[in-house]
């Protein structure tokens, strides 16, 4: 029925919020599996269980919602208090089931909920401190960098230089040691996060690389990101940022954590400048985002949906142009060579072309001998991922420069001389 309906329903006192049907599912769950946002809230608001553990297979409104793709009824129930670590008849959470019916959207949400109360909690004096752990003016800017989904450490550096509370060296000390008691918590209770645990500790890294650069320096933070960006003269590839990345991981302080393993098992091997980066690798663990191949992210600050093109080389691609004025002084060193580059694979695109109407057709086999899938080895939600992974890795054959149809102009880089 409709949503009104139900309301007139559950207002009279003989209706059950929590009523089973025969499979053992409640209304919640059925409202959460259809995609019914407000239905979903309004048996929130009459008490419906959220976290009812009475399906047949064991299933959660939680993992229902998830395996519909709906986001807003993912963060609702996450929100009503759904627990993210139950798992169904098989062992699996609801967001290894999203990841396995590919709805990364909903294992971001789910891997990266951290209720704002978990955080105010260290806004009060506990125990024998006079002085709460936190300023509580502190709590919402480190919400909203414990919240994010964009792990890049440029985007995180931005994040602190934008906020004037959080840009100082006494914030980020206290930050960052509230970090670390919550990454703490995360590995010692009894249901064990240690997604959440990584990321808190990888965040509590960065800001401690801020505070070294507040300490000294002229331009401080504007001097980090400057060494984050800057690219190597060989190929342009940013070495200090990746080695910051992979020495966060390896400080991570719980070694028996099995996450931590996978992630060096992915990362040691890789020579510095190839693939997979750091960055992707602990993305991918983190985030569960997968869609590094269709989506096209800032090149400066790995945030998604980036669609500004360097109008010169056309090889990179960037928020806006802030972005693209802050990558310039490492860009404009290879952007010449960029060019060559996408020239070339244009005329080879060309030159595929036709021959592929000379042959009638196109064989894709061979093309995918020297692709390179930087995605197929990173390991930790490989297994469940395989529905969507085996489609993208079809997706990665087409032939090179077919994505770069309808793109946007940016404005050609600064001309800056340095
Ligand atoms: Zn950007
Ligand atoms: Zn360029």
């Amino acid at each position: 029925g409709t949503v009104q309906e139900a309301g007139t329903l559950l207002a009279s006192k003989n209706v059950r919020v929590n009523c089973l049907d025969e499979n053992g599912m409640t209304p919640l769950m059925h409202a959460a599996y259809k995609g019914k946002l407000d239905m979903c809230k309004l048996l929130l608001r009459h008490g419906a269980d959220v976290n009812c553990h009475q399906h047949e297979h064991g299933y959660t409104a939680l993992m229902f919602a998830a395996l519909s793709g709906n986001k807003d009824i993912t963060w609702v129930m996450l929100e009503a208090g759904a627990e993210t670590d139950v798992v169904n008849s098989v062992g699996r959470t609801a967001a290894q089931m999203a990841a396995f019916v590919g709805q990364h959207d909903c294992v971001t949400i789910i891997n990266n909920f951290f209720p704002r109360e978990r955080l105010d909690y260290y806004t009060k004096p506990q125990g024998l401190d006079k002085e709460p752990k936190l300023p509580p003016k502190l709590a919402g800017p480190l919400h909203k960098i414990i919240t994010t989904t964009n792990l890049h450490p440029v985007k995180i550096v931005m994040l602190v230089n934008e906020n004037p509370l959080l840009a100082e060296e006494t914030a980020l000390n206290k930050c960052y040691k509230v970090m670390d008691l919550i990454c703490e918590k995360c590995m010692k209770q009894r249901d064990m996060n240690e997604v959440l645990a990584m990321k808190m500790h990888y965040i509590s890294c960065i800001f401690q690389k801020c505070i070294s650069f507040l300490k000294d320096g002229e331009n401080k933070l504007d001097a980090l990101i400057k060494s984050l960006l800057k690219g190597r003269a060989s190929d342009g590839f940013p070495v200090y940022q990746e080695k910051i990345i992979r020495e966060s991981i390896r400080k991570f302080p719980y070694c028996e954590a099995t996450l931590l393993q996978q992630l060096v098992r992915s990362i040691a091997p890789v020579e510095i400048g190839s693939d997979p980066t750091a960055f992707s690798v602990l993305t991918q663990a983190i985030t569960g985002q997968v869609g590094f191949v269709d989506v096209e992210f800032c090149t400066t600050c790995g945030e998604k949906g980036a669609s500004k093109r360097c109008s010169v080389c056309k090889m990179v691609i960037y928020c806006d142009q802030t972005c693209q004025k802050t990558h310039w002084f490492a860009h404009k060193k290879i952007c010449k060579d960029l060019k060559d580059i996408y020239e070339k694979q244009q005329l080879e695109a060309a030159k595929e072309k036709s021959e592929e109407e000379n042959n009638g057709k196109l064989d894709v086999n061979s093309n995918c001998v020297h692709e390179e899938q930087p995605e197929a080895d990173v390991g930790i939600s490989q297994e469940t991922c395989q529905p969507k992974e085996s489609a993208e890795g079809e997706k990665e054959c087409s032939p090179s420069g077919a994505g770069l149809e309808g793109f946007q102009e940016a404005p050609a880089g600064p001309q800056e001389s340095e």
